[in-house]
């Protein structure tokens, strides 16, 4: 363990696996207070052997959930929103109902978890929001990713209109912005492509790999932690030269 978030307090979404997992570690073993979050309980309790014994269940399509999350946790120097969800189609493969599930708990989420711990932040004088967005969407069009593209779009703008409305009060609001990341929804993802479907993904990767949770976790690090102090309203893209 290191000291880069020391003496901070962390809140992450959907950190039972995967991004928000390894963002969670990350800061623990960064030394921030972290409080981790999703709605399975029993992937949550293995965070314990990471370093991260302070979790509870909490559904972020849920505002009024989401607002007693906030008053029971009290102030945080960290926002980490993880939660997100993939709709495999075209337009035409996306119902009414597809569109809204995937803006509530992609967009929607982001806006309960800010709205809930941003006073807190405001009274403090300080703080750091990331959100997980995505490469797809903001800088590449991906194929049959029509509403995701839309949401983690969607992500890239409310960080910017946080950062913007808050840049003078000690909140900063930052997205990062992943390619294809080798996590527990994403192998599901390709081994729903049918067989050699992992090959495929990695098969358009300039570097010859996917990427890792951990790599999205050091750069979490660094935009919840003082370093990136000068670095607000940004989408960070971290593909391994996906959209190059
Ligand atoms: P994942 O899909 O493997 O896991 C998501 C987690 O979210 C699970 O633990 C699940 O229980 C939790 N979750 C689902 N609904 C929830 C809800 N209503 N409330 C709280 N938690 C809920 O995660 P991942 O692949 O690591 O993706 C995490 C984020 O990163 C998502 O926003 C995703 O869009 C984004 N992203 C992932 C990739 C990738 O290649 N994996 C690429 C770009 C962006």
């Amino acid at each position: 363990m290191s000291d880069r978030l020391r003496g901070k307090r962390a809140f992450v979404t959907a950190a039972a696996v995967g991004i928000g997992r390894a963002c969670a570690v990350a800061f623990a073993r960064e030394g921030a207070e972290v409080f981790a979050t999703d709605i399975d309980e029993g992937k949550l309790a293995l965070l314990k052997n990471d370093g991260v014994p302070e979790v509870a269940k909490l559904d972020v399509r849920d505002s009024a959930a989401v607002d007693a999350m906030a008053r029971r946790v009290g102030k945080i120097d960290i926002l980490l929103n993880a939660a997100g969800f993939v709709h495999h189609g075209t337009v035409l493969e996306c119902s009414d109902a597809d569109w809204d599930f995937s803006f509530d708990l992609n967009v929607k989420s982001m806006h309960r978890t800010i709205r809930a711990f941003l006073p807190g932040m405001l009274e403090a004088g300080r703080g750091s929001i990331v959100n997980i967005s995505s490469a797809a969407g903001v800088f590449k069009a991906a194929p049959n990713r029509y509403v995701y593209g839309a949401t983690k779009a969607a992500v890239a703008a409310l960080t910017r209109a946080v950062a913007t409305d808050f840049i003078t009060r000690g909140i900063r609001c930052n997205a990062i912005c992943p390619g294809t990341i080798e996590t527990p929804s994403m192998l599901n993802r390709a081994e729903a492509a049918g067989p050699g479907g992992r090959d495929m993904f990695v098969s358009r990767q300039p570097m010859g790999r996917l990427g890792t949770a951990d790599e999205i976790g050091a750069l979490a690090v660094y935009l919840a932690s003082d370093e990136s102090a000068f670095t607000t309203g940004v989408a960070h893209i971290i593909d391994g030269g996906w959209t190059l």
